[in-house]
């Protein structure tokens, strides 16, 4: 029985293909050579970009740039990744944020400024107490830890309970979300940034850093685990 209950907190085998090498974050050394990571992203919106781009931006960044001011995101968002952040999200295992976590830990970004704090974005009351736990802030604690930076779960809500936004195109996505969101700054942040566990057209993001920045913060960036292949 103990055998079981450890195996299950601390699992010797690989969580993805049984292999019973699994190093860290669950995962044998081939399955995390498996999971894609965005070395050569747009600087402004962390969409992935070909190896070979001579742009630091993506087309639509060059045209015109997002609210929010940089991005990062270590990883795309593609299989095996995938299956882990929804075994996190949707089977409710707790113990995938740590590894996920650790995974985004080996490749901390480069800050060219330190920020007052980082933010992870807020579920609405309700599907935090259906959930259990905010993925966002359970990823984004290890991350504020390992970079010495404050973490603030407080001053941000979700005051509209969306539609999940999943088969939304960009333009339904802002429309869904317009609205969702409250901020308020009496710790007066200059450099917030904003932590979600996807990007997918930024959309969530983007109404955040909107929302933030209403209220004085010069500078918000956002973060996130994965970036999904997708122009905002
Ligand atoms: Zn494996
Ligand atoms: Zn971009």
């Amino acid at each position: 029985m103990l055998k079981r209950i450890l195996q299950r907190i601390y699992p010797q085998n690989c969580v993805l293909c049984g292999a019973s090498s699994a190093s860290e974050a669950g995962l044998c050394v081939d399955c995390q050579a498996d999971l894609l990571a965005n070395p050569t992203a747009c600087a402004r919106c962390a969409l992935p970009l070909a190896a070979a781009s001579r742009h630091l931006l993506c087309g639509q960044c060059l045209q015109k740039g997002p609210v929010f001011d940089a991005a990062w995101s270590p990883f795309i968002y593609a299989q095996p990744l995938e299956w882990m952040i929804h075994q996190l999200k949707f089977n409710g295992r707790l113990l995938y944020a740590k590894w996920l976590a650790e995974l985004a830990c080996k490749q901390l970004p480069q800050l060219d400024e330190i920020p007052d704090c980082i933010l992870p974005v807020p579920l609405h009351p309700s599907r935090l107490r259906a959930r259990g736990f905010n993925q966002a802030l359970e990823l984004a604690r290890p991350l504020a830890r390992a970079l010495s930076l404050p973490l603030d779960s407080r001053h941000c809500r979700r005051l509209i309970h969306t539609s999940p936004q999943t088969g939304m195109d960009a333009k339904q996505r802002r429309k869904n979300i317009r609205g969702a969101f409250s901020f308020e700054n009496p710790a007066a942040y200059d450099y917030v940034v904003v932590f979600d566990d996807v990007i997918t057209t930024g959309s969530t993001v983007s109404e955040l850093a909107r929302v933030i920045k209403r209220e004085g913060v010069r500078r918000v960036d956002v973060w996130s685990l994965a970036r999904a292949d997708k122009s905002w």
